[in-house]
């Protein structure tokens, strides 16, 4: 017998639960959460070991543009957080720190090559104001086209080589929006000749919990979630979706289940490949979902590095893309004098679907090591979790791929959201406001809005 429910959201992450806390609080509905995990989050997941608490989805930091999306976000974590003032590095060549966004941290650069970028801004302004400069089609294009040769080359194009591991002439013009800062030319001026700014402004203050790590605010919306009784279930799996004129079946690990509406959090790829009654065509899109995934390693040391939040690492020789010192974000993150670093590494699956952890681990310590990052043979505890979806890749066919998928989904009442679920590089705010919106949607179809 199939459990009737009105609305079943696919995905118990950050999206999936403020999916489930908006439609209780917009019109009183009371969806199913079904989550196959053994915990609720998804990528915010803390993990506690030896006294070091990892958070092992990769650095997760509250911050926003939209102040009230922020205070929302903040609400769930009562008092338990703290405010910071960003703090973070690009490791560059010659073993300098520069301050992040590179733009912003010219001024710390050699007198040369602030020299050779300011006369670089300065060529491309000339050629702006001929319209001699041909628009950019690409992320490697639009590099250049921003930020001119020398900016690009030393650490743009280098770093995000090292991030997305693809050509950048892949990438297309969609992802670049919002995401990659886009400095004034002010800045750059500044910068190169000798002032301090500040770029990407909205996240120089961000947010973070004092004690438990990210996954604190998955706790703070748990609470809800349980004081308003609903159905959450975990370690329950979707294996099989079936799209029906006013129903949609759903097949979990556990149980049968039928619903008129329903929200899937759950990577695109995997509803297309659950779902049964589907065209050709749709099957044929999943190709086009590009994607990289990411390998955190949690590493509990001794560190001298006791003020900087987290590091860029273009350089091809070293393993990691990004380090992030947990314990400089909140002292709970550690046992005292120790530290709790974590290592991202992004992977493409087209190159490497299954990497070799414990080489990437010991890649990973001598790294460290020999940066003087940690202090040698101080290291306590590795933790280590793997994530097969990470980064969407803004392929050229992104937009087009998305629009067909998720047309074809709402024709049967099945709205696609979050980060993996729209196939989008969205952050925590944006899951937020995605959830509120669709979730009004939903209540106002049903004629349910408070
Ligand atoms: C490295 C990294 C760093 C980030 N840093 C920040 C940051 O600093 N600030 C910020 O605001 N955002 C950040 N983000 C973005 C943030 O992680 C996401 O916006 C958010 O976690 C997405 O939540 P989600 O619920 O959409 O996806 P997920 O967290 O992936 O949740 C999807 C859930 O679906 C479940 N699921 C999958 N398949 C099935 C199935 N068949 N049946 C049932 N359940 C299933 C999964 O187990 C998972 O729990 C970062 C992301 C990454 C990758």
């Amino acid at each position: 017998m199939h459990l009737n429910n009105e609305v079943i959201i696919l995905g118990g992450g950050l999206s999936g639960l403020s999916m489930a806390y908006n439609l209780v609080k917009v019109c009183g509905l009371k969806p199913i959460v079904i989550e196959a995990g053994d915990r609720f989050g998804g990528l915010l997941k803390t993990v506690e070991k030896n006294g070091f608490l990892f958070d092992v989805g990769g650095s997760h930091i509250l911050f926003s543009r939209d102040k009230n999306i922020l205070k929302e976000l903040l609400y769930f974590l009562k008092d338990n957080y703290i405010q910071h003032y960003r703090n973070t590095y690009i490791y560059y060549w010659n073993k300098r720190f520069i301050k992040y966004p590179f733009e912003n941290g010219i001024y710390m650069l050699d007198p040369i090559e602030r020299y050779e970028i300011l006369k670089d801004i300065i060529e491309l302004v000339v050629k702006r104001e001929k319209d001699v400069l041909k628009k950019p089609r690409n992320l490697l294009e639009w590099f250049y086209y921003v930020f001119g040769k020398a900016i690009s080359e030393k650490y743009l194009i280098p770093y995000n080589l090292k991030l997305w591991k693809r050509d950048l002439r892949e990438i297309s013009l969609e992802w670049v929006g919002d995401r990659v800062p886009q400095p004034p030319l002010d800045d750059i001026i500044k910068s190169a000749v000798g002032i301090p700014t500040e770029g990407y402004k909205h996240q120089l203050i961000f947010y973070y919990p004092i004690r438990g790590g990210i996954y604190a605010l998955i706790e703070g919306i748990l609470d809800h979630l349980l004081k308003d009784s609903l159905d959450l279930r975990l370690k329950e799996k979707a294996v099989s979706i079936t799209l029906d004129e006013d129903r949609v079946f759903i097949e979990t690990t556990k149980g049968e289940y039928k619903a008129r509406y329903v929200v899937s959090t759950i990577p695109v790829p995997e509803l297309i490949k659950i779902t049964r009654n589907t065209e050709g065509e749709l099957k044929r899109y999943v190709r086009e979902l590009d994607y990289n995934s990411l390998l955190v390693i949690g590493i509990g040391a001794k560190t001298s590095i006791k003020n900087m939040h987290w590091i860029y690492f273009p350089q091809e020789d070293i393993v990691f893309h990004r380090i992030a010192f947990l314990s400089n974000y909140s002292p709970y993150m550690a046992p005292q004098d120790r530290a709790s670093i974590i290592a991202e590494i992004s992977i493409n699956p087209r190159e490497n679907s299954s990497p070799n952890i414990n080489s990437l681990v010991s890649k990973t310590i001598n790294d460290l090591e020999d940066l003087g990052i940690i202090e040698r043979g101080s290291v306590e505890t590795i933790v280590t979790q793997f994530w097969k979806y990470a980064y969407i890749v803004y392929n050229h066919s992104h937009r087009k791929t998305m629009k067909y998928i998720t047309a074809y989904y709402r024709r049967y009442n099945v709205f696609l959201t979050g980060r993996f679920g729209l196939w989008e590089y969205s952050n925590m705010d944006k899951v937020w406001v995605m959830a509120k919106e669709l979730s009004n949607k939903i209540c106002s179809i049903l004629n349910k809005v408070a």
